[in-house]
C-alpha cells in the first residue's frame, strides 16, 4: 500500500476516513473540539494557490460532503471550516488542509475563540482514539 503523506508526517491507512478523486480526510491528532478532521488535496502542495482548478473543486465539495456527515455525527448545529494558509496565518503542516470543525452551543464563550484555539498547541491523543474515530465515520462514506 502507498505511503499517505500530510505534509512532513507519515499517516497511516487507519487514520484516513473519506478518499474522492483528488482529496483525501483525516482525523486530527490535536482536536480543538470533538469532530474536528482535515481535509487535504492528495497532491502535496503548501499553499492554497498552489492548487489547480480541479483540485479546488475536489476539495470544496469534499469538505461539503464530509461536514455534513461531522455536524450529524458530533450533534453539532453548525460547523467552522478555515485554512490557515502560509506561516504568518498559523499554517503549521505545510499541505493545504481545510479544518472542519462542528460547533455546538456555548462550546467557547464566545464563537470566534476558535480562531484562537487553532493556533494553540495541544496535547496529542493517541492513535487508537484517531483510529475508532475513523472507523466510525468511514462508513457514512462507502459506497457514496
Ligand atoms: P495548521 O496549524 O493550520 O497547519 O493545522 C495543522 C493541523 O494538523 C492541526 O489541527 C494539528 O492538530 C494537525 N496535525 C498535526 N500533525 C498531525 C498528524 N500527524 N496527524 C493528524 N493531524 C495532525
Amino acid at each position: 500500500m502507498a505511503t499517505t503523506y500530510f505534509g512532513q508526517y507519515i499517516i497511516r491507512q487507519s487514520e484516513i476516513f473519506f478518499t474522492s478523486e483528488l482529496s483525501f480526510a483525516l482525523v486530527n491528532l490535536k482536536p480543538v473540539l470533538p469532530g474536528h478532521v482535515l481535509v487535504c488535496p492528495k497532491r502535496i502542495v503548501p499553499r492554497f494557490k498552489d492548487l489547480t482548478k480541479e483540485e479546488v473543486s475536489d476539495l470544496w465539495i469534499s469538505a461539503q460532503k464530509i461536514s455534513v456527515v461531522i455536524e450529524d455525527h458530533f450533534k453539532g448545529n453548525s460547523v467552522t471550516f478555515a485554512i490557515q494558509d502560509g506561516k504568518e496565518a498559523g499554517q503549521t503542516v505545510e499541505h493545504v488542509h481545510v479544518h472542519i470543525i462542528p460547533r455546538k452551543v456555548k462550546d467557547f464563550e464566545n464563537n470566534d475563540e476558535i480562531y484562537a484555539e487553532i493556533e494553540k498547541d495541544r496535547q496529542p491523543r493517541s492513535y487508537d482514539e484517531m483510529e475508532k474515530e475513523a472507523n466510525e465515520l468511514r462508513p457514512y462514506f462507502e459506497n457514496k
